[in-house]
């Protein structure tokens, strides 16, 4: 039996005319489906029994669930959500003064094995369906309601997962997440973060994307970069320069660039220099994060004077540079830690 959040909106009509029903039921059924973010045919309350019966009769409806949830002293809440296979991934609400963002996952796992990351470790399982990435929107939404009194007002895919290479299903997911007649959010509120999939930030720019674009950069020196970021041997620095001065002449964009800064890894003055030298051809936003340790961590962070002195730098070279503090470190929710294992529910 097919999914019905898998078919198409004219495969419904002609289901719905073949057994007798009006046409316009598959605009209802879509309402429910990618507006009101029903969770099963029977909250669909506008339809009669008889059509949820044989709506259920002929279609599955895989709704992701919350298998677990845990929160942090500074009110960051990581959650654990399930998929109809029993695969999970981990999605983050991160409440602020005036913005409550939704950290979610694009892939179940990453193939991308960055050196700094705890997701990377656990090896790549399977991509993410469009609706499966609706689904983490829409369980959130709930509970960021129920917890913080307030609607996820952002959206940042850096979650599990590289999702420029999960990229139909992900342009799917922006597509319902921020179409009129769907979910209707902003593109200015979503931002997707990639490690630099040249090819997919060329179909991008192609595409005239309108939501955020991230690169998590982490470093502009080719042999740093490709010791902690394995990605870089077939997206080279020099064109993934080049792809992103493609993409702010198609968009007008500015970009943000990620850098996580690793003590005496990516963090000395030359480093800085490199990285502005990188950054000069677009307008760009670095934002400089500081590192956490996971249990097992190869890595460090960055020693105050020496950030400091990367960000003098930059800042000199007239970048925009922002510190980002991480929230979540002690449930393990923060940058680089989304790892399903390490979920604990502990309260
Ligand atoms: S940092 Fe992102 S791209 Fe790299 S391994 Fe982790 S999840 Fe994958």
């Amino acid at each position: 039996m097919k999914d019905i959040r898998d078919i198409h909106f004219t495969e419904l009509e002609s289901f719905l005319q073949e057994n007798g029903e009006k046409r316009f039921r598959a605009k209802q059924i879509w309402t429910w489906l990618w507006k009101r973010g029903a969770g099963s045919f029977d909250e669909m309350t506008d339809l009669s029994v008889a059509l949820r019966t044989k709506l259920q009769e002929n279609f599955t409806f895989h709704r992701a669930e919350i298998a677990g949830e845990v929160q942090s002293k500074d009110k960051t809440t990581k959650f654990l959500l399930q998929f109809h296979d029993g695969k999970m991934v981990e999605g983050v609400l991160i409440p602020s003064k005036d913005r409550v963002t939704a950290c979610l996952s694009t892939q179940i796992g990453c193939p991308l094995h960055c050196a700094f990351c705890a997701t990377g470790t656990m090896g790549f399982i399977r991509n993410l369906h469009y609706s499966e990435v609706v689904d983490e929107y829409i369980l959130l939404n709930n509970r960021a309601q129920e917890i913080y009194n307030q609607h996820i007002t952002n959206i940042v895919f850096m979650g599990m997962g590289e999702p420029l290479l999960n990229f139909d299903n992900m342009m799917t997911a922006i597509d319902i997440l921020t179409g009129k007649d769907y979910f209707g959010l902003s593109p200015a509120r979503i931002t997707l973060s990639t490690a630099g999939i040249i090819k997919g930030i060329k179909a991008l720019a192609d595409r005239g994307f309108r939501c955020g674009l991230a690169i998590s950069l982490h470093s502009a020196d080719p042999t740093v970069r490709g010791q902690i970021m394995p990605v870089t041997e077939g997206n080279p620095l020099h064109e993934l320069q080049s792809a992103l001065v493609y993409y702010h002449q198609k968009t007008g964009e500015r970009i943000t660039i990620e850098y996580l800064l690793l003590s005496k890894v990516n963090d000395s003055e030359k480093a800085a220099e490199q990285l502005a030298k990188f950054c000069r051809p677009f307008p760009v936003k670095i934002n400089i994060i500081e590192y956490n340790s996971t249990p097992d961590s190869l890595f460090h962070k960055s020693d105050p004077t020496r950030r400091q002195r990367f960000i003098d730098i930059l800042e000199r070279c007239n970048m925009v540079v922002n510190i980002r503090q991480s929230k979540g470190q002690d449930i393990a929710a923060a940058c680089g830690q989304l790892v399903k294992n390490q979920l604990r529910i502990d309260n």
